[in-house]
């Protein structure tokens, strides 16, 4: 039998040492051993350009596995999957179809079990990866998720812990799309290129990435937007140039950033009126309309914008509570209390008592610029109109 060959990169793109200092015979018998179930194997330390993934390649028998070596420096949770997502890039963009990919922990020098690690190894478990040692290392067995609501839900579990750390949302729009709102600067896009991969893997549903940027113009590095087109994902860049072109054109405002910010602020799509959580029927609602605001003639351009898409003005609401709220059959008040209009049919007052399980709205939602929204739209009705639901 051929002896199994890895090809590694030899030097990092900003340290001195080399991979050659870092994977010893020892640790490369032992992949070589776990992946072939040979001990025997050659090594080429490739001294041309820089190795990007943390990466091993081994080929055997016309198969080819790329492993991607842990981090054991533990500085922070963002450099320590800074690495794989490029690994993953790289294994997509292989034309040899006998390939798998694989993750190979080496004894890190700190925690690397946290909730957010964990939620990271099931997305690479999504995306296909097999975990070489977890058992030496976690000392648990990460399972990978099995459906896309799986992640939205731990997605947003782990942010009610870790407010504003998530970096991309996923979520589901009127017509069934998946869509997936990264961000793409810093590590951020590190995150974004998995959560894509991991999706893909698992759902055939039609899948649009919303690439939002902040002050910068920065997209997806080349080769991970690459892979991600090459899957037949969509990818929209969202920046404040066409948004603002939105905004003129359209009162109705299909905002990406207002969305981003929405599921920032607020988390998963569910009407904070009657905590419907079906997203297909799940709206984002201004709380000062953007006609309003696009009426104000003290604003410049730039700043209607700015309130057109803050994340505070907004709420999510279902199709039925965002047309009762748009018509101001319903009204909020500065305490969040929930009123309807009084001169309504007795029926209709009916139902929409009924269908309102939330009576006031949660604290968190009510930020001092909220209420500043509330007072913009309030002003121009009156509250004596209303009957408080209690
Ligand atoms: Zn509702």
């Amino acid at each position: 039998m051929p002896i199994p060959h890895f090809t590694i990169k030899n030097h990092f793109q900003k340290r001195h040492e080399l991979y050659e200092e870092i994977l010893t015979k020892e640790i490369l018998k032992d992949i070589c051993k776990k992946i072939t179930g040979q001990n025997k194997f050659t090594v080429t330390f490739d001294n041309i350009g820089y190795n990007i993934g943390r990466l091993a390649t081994l080929e055997f028998n016309g198969n080819i596995a790329y492993v991607s070596i842990s981090e054991f420096e533990i500085k922070s949770r963002n450099s320590f999957f800074q690495s794989f997502p490029s690994a993953l890039v790289k294994f997509h963009e292989e034309t040899n179809s006998n390939k798998a990919i694989f993750f190979y922990f080496l004894k890190p020098n700190g925690k690397i079990n946290t909730a957010y690690f964990i939620f990271m190894y099931r997305l690479m478990k999504t995306a296909g990866t097999i975990f070489l040692n977890e058992h030496d290392h976690l000392g648990i067995s990460i399972n990978p998720f099995n459906s896309v609501s799986d992640i939205i839900v731990q997605r947003d579990f782990n942010r009610g812990k870790n407010k504003g750390n998530a970096s991309s949302y996923v979520t589901i729009d009127e017509n069934g799309i998946l869509q997936i709102f990264g961000k793409t600067y810093g590590a951020n896009k590190y995150e974004t290129t998995l959560l894509c991969l991991a999706i893909y893997a698992i759902s055939s549903q039609p899948m649009e990435l919303y690439e939002i940027q902040e002050k910068e113009l920065i997209k997806l590095p080349k080769d991970a937007r690459n892979v991600i087109l090459s899957l037949g994902i969509k990818v929209i860049t969202s920046n404040l140039i066409l948004e603002r072109e939105e905004f003129e054109n359209n009162d109705s405002l299909r905002s990406p950033t207002y969305i981003y910010n929405l599921l920032e602020k607020l988390g998963d799509k569910k009407c904070c009126l009657c905590s419907c959580e079906i997203p297909q029927i799940i709206q984002g609602a201004h709380i000062w309309p953007v006609a309003s605001i696009k009426r104000n003639s003290a604003l410049n351009n730039d700043l209607k914008l700015k309130h057109a898409i803050n994340g505070d003005n907004g709420l999510w609401l279902c199709n039925n509570h965002h047309k009762l709220f748009d018509i101001n059959l319903l009204y909020i008040s500065k305490d969040g209390k929930i009123s309807y209009k009084t001169d309504i049919e007795q029926s209709h007052e009916d139902f929409v008592i009924n269908f309102i399980a939330n009576k006031q709205l949660p604290k968190e939602i009510l930020t001092p610029e909220f209420i500043s929204y509330l007072e913009k739209r309030n002003s121009l009705l009156e509250s004596t109109d209303y009957t408080l639901i209690i």
